[in-house]
């Protein structure tokens, strides 16, 4: 097993045979790194939480580098040539949108908003827009359209998967990347440390603004998440 990569929440080694063994942490950072914590637990339940969705995206035809949860704290994956880019998709305003635009939070967008941010730590990894993506080199016209394309496909199936569950999805980010075979897929992780998740009836955050603004037990609100949707 070959270390490939450490990143704030995750470790991936190579496993061989195009494969990849991704380790889910217990480290929570939020604010470009600026508030760290160990949260016990974490790295459990986002791998639990992680392989449920990506299982889910893979039965309603979505590409993922996923092959299979295989222990507590690792997700067997397919290799694959990550893009810098984080694609954020929202329903709800929240967050830097707000910040951004003066929305209030909650406030329901009128149509699922699709933004680009480059993947760059250096950078803050700033809002880009696609011309500045086809710049850069980081994906051409095509691939940016199919992005968008499975971005909102993804979109619509999280949104009514949580929406079963009593959830609502207001935002998350997702990552792309390109498997061996040469096709894009959805990589990385779907967990409540990317995913805003609000409970319908109550709207509590059960998402990792608990930890962003100490608004609770992080372990709490990812275990009422994995509760909820394992129901
Ligand atoms: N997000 C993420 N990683 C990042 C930045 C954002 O997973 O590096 C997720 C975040 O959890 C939220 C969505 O993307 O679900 C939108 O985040 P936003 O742009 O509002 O940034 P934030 O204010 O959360 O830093």
């Amino acid at each position: 097993m070959r270390l490939l990569y450490e990143g704030k929440a995750k470790i991936l080694y190579d496993v061989g045979d195009n494969k990849c063994l991704v380790y889910f942490k217990d480290t929570a950072t939020a604010f470009d790194a600026t508030k760290k914590a160990i949260v016990e637990g974490k790295g459990v339940l986002n791998n639990t939480i992680s392989s449920i969705l990506f299982k889910l995206l893979e039965e309603k035809g979505i590409k993922t580098h996923f092959i299979k949860r295989v222990s507590d704290r690792e997700m067997l994956v397919w290799k694959a040539k990550r893009l810098d880019l984080e694609v954020v998709v929202r329903n709800i305003a929240a967050g830097s949108l707000c910040k951004r635009l003066g929305l209030k939070e909650g406030e329901k967008l009128r149509e699922p908003l699709v933004e680009f941010f480059y993947k760059k730590d250096e950078l803050h990894d700033p809002l880009i827009c696609q011309e500045h993506i086809f710049m850069l080199g980081i994906a051409d016209k095509k691939t940016l359209s199919q992005i968008r394309k499975t971005a909102k496909k993804v979109n619509h199936i999280l949104k009514n998967f949580f929406r079963a569950h009593c959830l609502l999805l207001v935002d998350f980010k997702l990552e792309f990347g390109i498997l061996p075979d040469g096709s894009l897929a959805v990589v990385d992780e779907i967990s409540p440390d990317t995913c805003r998740l609000w409970d319908i009836k109550t709207g509590e955050k059960l998402d990792k603004d608990r930890f962003r603004f100490d608004l609770g037990d992080l372990i709490e609100g990812y275990k009422r998440v994995l509760e909820k949707i394992q129901s």
